[in-house]
């Protein structure tokens, strides 16, 4: 790391020097506060890494410092840098500014809101217009221009958009090329290096046959990057890809249960999948963020976020689901992520369950008649709260009891009714509600806690 650490950089929201965090997908560094606000905003805005703390992919690091050297915040903050159109009237924090509201407002803007690109990013309707940026991508990632690339996908461009008249995607043409960056970027942004050309040839294969091994080993690993991460978090190592091993699934714990997502749909495992790795970066995140943070001072004052923010393109149903992760603990959670690589392995090599259930009932069933720890929790006003007013007398224990039923009604494969589905969402809302209330009396203990703390020096000799 210290050839990175140049004396010039700083926080590219805020100006602090210093940065320890990145932005993956934003190609930018960023102070510990900054990166508190990026982390509010969800993955679908802002993959934040720590720089030293968090392990990296060597060209994954490379690319995001690439893109911050080169100006890459530019893309960001392009109309406050042009005079021409300063109307808005914002400016950018300084690093003495507070978190919040300053710092918060202004990293909202410009990453969730996408305030200050130089075009309004195009609609997923303006088909045509996206063609054109796709395209554009498509010609760009031959050459090592990667603000280009950034900039063409911040307005809309596909990273996985198939040419009509080449007959490939944009990685197929950057691992052709060698351009280790650019498919590191174009991954960043969904690029599948298993996608087939009209040849039936992958970018894996290209990067292969053009020499450029070591981009092949690689795009072979971000093409293992969801189980590998998940076997990862279980057992802290990763398979070995070069040697034919794809899949490391650490031994069933004692209560094994039928796993969740066996009758699930593929698309609905996939998402289950990705859902479970959002959780997982979330965990680990947290921790590094933890075990970064300065601890004099209180733990309110540092941002911890307590399960994942919502993701405006899913649907409510999912970002419930998704929410509710954050309650299995840890050994619940473990089991979770064995049943995920299991299922996975067992669907990659092709044993479909003979009749895959297409509804999310069975999925959200199950997670919601597992109940981790909820005295954790600490109030995160940022958050869209999907807690909703009804029924908050339920008592909690009806989840438990419909724990059984589920796992009947799994067993007999039977259709779920109506009646069950309410009962379970009934019982989700009334512990989300409890939560709300432990959210709240944490949040009043450590403000009074905090007040007692100010009146300590007062009250000494
Ligand atoms: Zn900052």
């Amino acid at each position: 790391m210290s050839k990175r650490l140049r004396n010039s950089e700083v926080c590219a929201d805020c100006s602090s020097s210093d940065p320890r965090w990145a932005s993956v997908n934003r190609g930018v560094l960023i102070c510990d506060e900054c990166c508190g606000v990026h982390r509010s905003l969800g993955r679908h805005n802002s993959q934040v890494r720590h720089l030293s703390n968090t392990p990296w992919p060597p060209t994954q690091l490379q690319m995001v410092q690439t893109l911050y050297n080169n100006g890459a915040n530019a893309i960001w903050e392009h109309t406050l840098l042009d005079p021409s159109s300063m109307t808005s009237g914002k400016r950018k924090p300084n690093p003495q500014d507070k978190v919040h509201p300053n710092k918060t407002e202004f990293v909202k803007s410009k990453y969730q809101m996408l305030a200050f690109v130089h075009r309004l990013p195009c609609r997923d309707d303006d088909s045509t217009a996206a063609a054109d940026l796709s395209k554009q991508l498509h010609s760009s990632v031959r050459t090592g221009n990667l603000e280009t690339c950034l900039r063409l996908l911040s307005l809309g461009a596909q990273a996985n958009y198939f040419h009509p008249e080449k007959g490939n995607t944009p990685l197929h043409i950057a691992a052709k090329a060698g351009q280790v960056c650019q498919a590191e970027l174009l991954c960043v942004y969904g690029a599948d290096p298993g996608a087939p050309d009209s040849n039936g040839k992958t970018p894996i294969h290209y990067a292969r046959q053009a020499g450029h091994q070591d981009l092949a080993d690689r795009l072979m690993e971000i093409q293992y990057e969801l189980t590998d991460r998940l076997a990862f978090y279980l057992c802290g190592r990763k398979p070995d890809h070069k040697n034919g091993q794809h899949f490391i699934i650490p031994a069933q714990m004692t209560d094994a249960t039928l796993p969740i997502s066996l009758q699930l749909s593929d698309h609905l495992f996939e998402e289950l999948a990705m859902d479970v790795y959002d959780e997982v970066d979330r965990r680990e995140t947290d921790a590094v963020w933890l075990a970064t943070q300065n601890h004099s001072t209180l733990v309110t004052e540092t941002t911890v976020v307590p399960f994942l923010p919502v993701n405006p393109e899913y649907s409510s149903t999912r970002n419930q689901g998704r929410q509710k992760l954050a309650r299995f603990n840890a050994h619940e959670f473990a089991t979770l992520v064995i049943d995920i690589l299991s299922d996975a392995k067992r669907r990659q090599q092709g044993n479909s369950v003979s009749s895959p259930k297409d509804n999310v009932e069975v999925f959200f069933k199950s997670v919601g008649s597992r109940h981790g720890s909820e005295s954790q929790e600490i109030d995160q006003p940022d958050y869209d709260s999907v807690a909703s007013d009804e029924d908050t007398d339920t008592d909690l224990r009806v989840g438990k009891a419909d724990r059984a039923k589920s796992l009947d009604s799994d067993l007999s494969d039977g259709p779920i009714s109506v009646q069950e589905f309410l009962e379970v969402k009934n019982a989700l809302s009334a512990s989300e509600a409890k939560i709300q209330e432990l959210m709240k009396a944490n949040s009043n203990l450590s403000e009074e806690l905090r007040l007692m703390q100010k009146k300590v020096p007062e009250t000494q000799p």
